[in-house]
């Protein structure tokens, strides 16, 4: 019999330094994979692109809690991935999307992952991690910000 765990089990939503975050409840070894990340599948272009994950076909999930409270770091503990042998849906074209474990996390502490925004949506960051970029902004688009500002 299996004995997987239930989500509630694993994770909490709770009061974090940026608003509401999520939260360990126990600890994960790197590569765990935390759950599904449920939510609305979407192609509405007017969607505020740093609240939805993005999908193939140009459609975007707009994730329901608890993964709606995943916060940012510059230095993320957790990604978001999909299965290369699992098929899109029938419907939509896309993947389910995952949450995993890029390194070890203790129990209690917050979960969080790379939201890699576009320059032109880029916020100030305050993460507080030692490589914290200073924004929330791709990796690879920075440089487009530093000219900027
Ligand atoms: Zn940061």
């Amino acid at each position: 019999m299996s004995k997987k765990k239930k989500l509630k089990d694993k994770v909490s939503v709770q009061e974090s330094s940026s608003g509401l975050g999520l939260f360990a409840k126990k600890e994960f070894k790197k590569d765990a994979v935390i759950g599904r990340i449920k939510g609305k599948v979407s192609s509405d272009e007017s969607l505020d692109p740093r609240y939805v994950m993005e999908l193939a076909n140009e459609k975007v999930l707009v994730p329901k809690a608890p993964f709606r409270y995943l916060n940012h770091s510059c230095r993320p503990n957790c990604e978001i991935f999909d299965w290369e042998d699992d098929s899109p849906d029938s419907k939509t074209g896309t993947k389910d999307l995952y949450l995993g474990v890029i390194r070890k996390v203790k129990s209690g502490e917050e979960l969080t992952i790379d939201y890699a925004w576009p320059a032109d949506f880029a916020i100030p960051c305050a993460c507080g991690s030692k490589k914290c970029r200073g924004y929330i902004v791709d990796k690879e688009e920075l440089h487009l910000i530093a000219n900027e500002k």
